[in-house]
């Protein structure tokens, strides 16, 4: 039997998802991550749940349908307070679904008021007057007006999010949040009086993301990027503390994947081959062959990695250069080489885990999809952070408990792959 949760949060992506449960855990918050909505009741005693959706660019009718399946979950599991979680950029279009969804969670939450703030200091997005500066510019100026799916603008957020909401939207500006909860409250009123239904909230560093925290305390839905995370804690007694991250003690053999080829990825396969522990590159063209080619190579993969096991830790890579993934994919084609890599690599997943992995490195964000699907995963405890926005998580499989870090492309310093390995050890 666990106990009821406090926070119940739906992030709009899985990567995303992370970033907000990472904060939450530096906050003080235990924290567990799921997969989509879980068809079972939660399994682990936690203060806060990050349902990961893929809902950021769906049509917004699915978007509402998916997060009120969420919203439903996560009051199942008792939550108190519920966390919206969009993109720190706000990527949305002229459709939504940021506004789309937030009406729809105050509709069913019978709530007429929320704020809305994508601020994250730390990330360099700062709130000023309703506009949003990523860095030194403007939203629409920093590049993410060219964004292929969700081009940015306008990069004043009221206005955004007014052209995707049926209610009124207004401002709680930066004077007000200086003066801390108490003169939030006053504004929040004073809109609310005025017919205001979502307020954008300015914060442009982390004391007024601080600030902001108790104001919240009594609203039923909270919508913002993973910075407003830092502010809440606090209003369920809780403070940072490193048992919040404490994850049980790792076991079993230790192996890398990477499906990535992002820079920081290429970098980081260079220096973890340079240390003279074992990597076998995966050929794409090779797996191209036939279905059986294929599966000869996630065979000799497992055949090779067995005796090395016992000693450290394994990396199987299909990372290359630039040059060497676009001959591939003019080969194969773009989805269908990302697939097949992606396939091949749960094959190796599954394989690796039949072998006793137990502690997992995983670099891309696809890749990352692949293999915890390919392990059953559905619930991820957040641990410790090993690099920003990357902690370490524990999970159960089929096989057993199991220790796993999923790394975006560019994230993570160049000897990530063994320094979080190093991490886990007593
Ligand atoms: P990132 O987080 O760096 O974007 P992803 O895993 O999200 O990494 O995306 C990388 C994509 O490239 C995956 O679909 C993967 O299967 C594919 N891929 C990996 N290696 C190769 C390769 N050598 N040639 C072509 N595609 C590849």
């Amino acid at each position: 039997m666990t106990h009821a949760i406090r926070l119940g949060c739906i992030a709009d992506d899985f990567t995303g998802a992370t970033d907000l449960a990472n904060n939450l855990v530096r906050a003080g918050m235990r924290v567990v991550q799921t997969i989509g909505v879980p068809s079972e009741p939660l399994g682990a005693d936690v203060d806060a749940v990050v349902v990961a959706l893929k809902s950021r660019t769906i049509p917004a009718a699915q978007a509402i349908a998916q997060s009120l399946d969420a919203l439903r979950w996560l009051q199942a599991q008792g939550a108190e307070q519920i966390y919206f979680k969009y993109c720190s950029t706000f990527d949305s279009t002229p459709e939504g679904n940021i506004g789309p969804v937030t009406e729809a969670l105050m509709a069913a939450l019978h709530t007429d008021f929320t704020i809305a703030t994508p601020a994250f200091p730390d990330n360099g997005r700062t709130v000023f007057k309703g506009y949003l500066f990523v860095g030194d510019v403007l939203l629409n100026e920093s590049g993410m007006q060219h964004h292929p799916l969700t081009p940015m603008k306008d990069a004043n957020l009221v206005r955004v999010l007014q052209a995707q909401s049926h209610t009124a939207v207004g401002l709680v500006d930066h004077r007000c949040v200086a003066q801390g909860a108490q003169a939030v409250l006053a504004r929040m009123a004073e809109l609310q009086a005025q017919g205001v239904r979502i307020a954008v909230v300015d914060a442009v560093s982390n004391d007024d993301l601080l600030r902001l925290g108790p104001a919240l305390k009594h609203l039923p839905l909270v919508t913002a990027g993973s910075g407003v995370a830092i502010g809440l804690p606090a209003n369920f007694g809780l403070s940072a503390n490193p048992t919040a991250s404490q994850l049980p003690a790792a076991s079993g053999a230790q192996a890398i994947l990477s499906g990535s080829c992002s820079t920081a990825t290429r970098g980081q396969v260079a220096q973890f081959i340079a240390t003279g522990r074992p990597a076998f590159a995966l050929d794409p063209l090779a797996l191209a062959r036939s279905p059986e080619a294929a599966a000869q190579v996630v065979a000799q993969v497992c055949a090779w990695a067995t005796p090395h096991l016992a000693s450290g830790p394994v990396l199987v890579y299909a990372t290359a250069e630039p040059e060497a993934v676009k001959a591939v994919q003019a080969q194969l084609g773009v989805d269908a080489a990302g697939a097949l890599v992606e396939h091949t690599l749960a094959d190796i997943t599954r394989g690796l885990l039949a072998l006793g992995v137990r502690q997992w490195v995983v670099a891309g964000g696809e890749t990352s999809g692949a293999c915890v699907q390919a392990l059953g995963i559905t619930q991820m405890q957040i641990g410790p952070q090993i690099d920003p926005g990357v902690p370490w998580c524990h999970a159960h499989t089929p096989a057993g408990p199991v220790h796993l870090t999923l790394k975006s492309g560019n994230f993570g310093s160049a000897d990530f792959f063994t320094k979080a390995l190093a991490q886990l050890q007593p």
